[in-house]
């Protein structure tokens, strides 16, 4: 029996860690490519991704390299230095964008953070005292810390940590007459998902875009693009606002930019930039070369005409498998989303039962997502196989069909 003795098990997590997640039963340790194994051996599909972060699928060759050789050349040197990989990713993320300035982070919530506190400095520096309203909204999510849990829209996830900051107000999504109805003078940004992700895979239209943008244009207001999910081909350019006929004045970047290895990055103007002027904000890790490295990869990968077109085309491939299995069991309302950032929303009769359905699907040997309580999400990895796509769809229908006859 010693040889099926593990070190560590599912129930060690209850032991040793803080009760703020309920991982599923399984644990994996090692992946290739959009397939996963757990500590039995066995296989997963992974329509997950780590939540839209493994966007060139696990142990991608080119970013295992890249891993090792930066690794034998330098790890860290605080941003008292800068360093080689965190220019030349900076000169990329400016040449693909609006942008003319980068600032680096280590996750989604830090970029917002600092995202926020630019738009509240610029405010100051412009236009003096009182210019500090931002405007967000209903069911937006832009990460855990308290100033950016705050501006999400789920007061749930942002009650009962004490007193909240403040000036913040949320208004529905792609309601117009609602932001302009709240916006003045007062207004320093306004922040959203250019589509929505953690809220329930919720597009925006491109009126709403178009007359948010003339808002912020008409009052000296910032828009912020939360891109951290639908960033780096998630949607199927490179940046969602390339979809659009609008900019945004600054954008964040994160789950996918670092294909797994933590990396966070904020683009904004140089106008805008100027406002964090040296000491008035900072992070030890930002920007680190072995995470920078690693990123530049990605986006020379990423940011190429051939492989964002094969994302549209893997998106249709999804859409229709998701429509059969439809047209099999009635159990979704709506299919939508853009490239692979795409949402099942179950029928009425199935409210509520979107965490047991990904259950049942993760015992079927299928990992997938959820968008609130109703949504099914699938984040795959952009380069997700064909075949892949198919076997991960076969082993949600026959999921499907068993927890339709439980
Ligand atoms: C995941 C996410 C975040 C938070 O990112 P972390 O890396 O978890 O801090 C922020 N905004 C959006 C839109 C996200 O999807």
């Amino acid at each position: 029996m010693t040889n099926n003795v593990k070190d560590v098990t599912r129930e060690d997590f209850d032991n040793v860690m803080v009760p703020n997640y309920a991982p599923a039963a399984m644990i994996p340790v090692r992946g290739q490519g959009s397939r996963v194994w757990d500590q039995d051996n066995n296989e997963y599909i992974d329509f997950a991704a780590g939540i839209a972060v493994s966007c060139l699928g696990h142990c991608y060759p080119p970013l295992v390299e890249t891993l090792q050789k930066q690794s034998q050349k330098l790890w860290h040197v605080s941003n008292l230095l800068t360093n080689e990989p965190a220019l030349r990713l900076a000169g990329k993320l400016t040449d693909l964008t609006f942008a003319d300035k980068i600032f680096f982070a280590n996750s989604g919530a830090e970029a917002n953070e600092a995202a926020l506190k630019l738009a509240r400095r610029y405010a100051l520096d412009k236009f003096g005292e009182g210019k500090d309203q931002i405007i967000a909204f209903n069911k937006g999510f832009h990460g855990r810390t308290f100033f950016t849990v705050t501006v999400g829209g789920q007061a749930s996830y942002s009650d009962g940590f004490g007193p909240k900051p403040g000036a913040i107000d949320h208004v529905d999504f792609n309601d117009l007459a609602a932001v302009e109805a709240l916006m003045s003078d007062k207004t320093c940004a306004v922040m959203m998902e250019p589509l929505q992700g953690e809220g329930g895979i919720h597009a925006s239209n491109q009126q709403f875009l178009i007359g948010v943008r003339a808002l912020c244009d008409k009052y000296n207001a910032l828009l912020i693009f939360d891109e951290v999910q639908t960033g780096v081909g998630r949607t199927g350019t490179f940046y969602a606002y390339q979809h659009t006929d609008i900019k945004p004045d600054i954008l964040t970047s994160a789950k996918g930019l670092g294909a797994g290895f933590p990396i966070a990055a904020m683009l904004t103007t140089d106008r805008i930039a100027k406002s964090l002027s040296v000491g008035t904000h900072g992070s030890t890790y930002g920007g680190n070369p072995l995470a920078c490295s690693i990123a530049e990869v990605v986006v020379d990968t990423i940011a190429d005409d051939a492989f964002l077109a094969q994302i549209k085309v893997k998106s249709a491939i999804f859409k229709d498998a998701l429509a059969q299995i439809n047209d099999q069991y009635a159990i979704f309302s709506d299919i939508r989303g853009e490239g692979l950032l795409l949402g099942a929303e179950l029928a009425e009769q199935h409210q509520g039962q979107a965490i047991a359905i990904m259950n049942q699907a993760a015992q079927a040997g299928l990992l997938i997502l959820v968008a609130g309580a109703n949504v099914l999400r699938f984040t795959p990895a952009l380069n997700i196989p064909e075949h892949d796509i198919h076997a991960g769809m076969k082993k949600l229908s026959l999921a499907i069909e068993k927890w339709l006859s439980a």
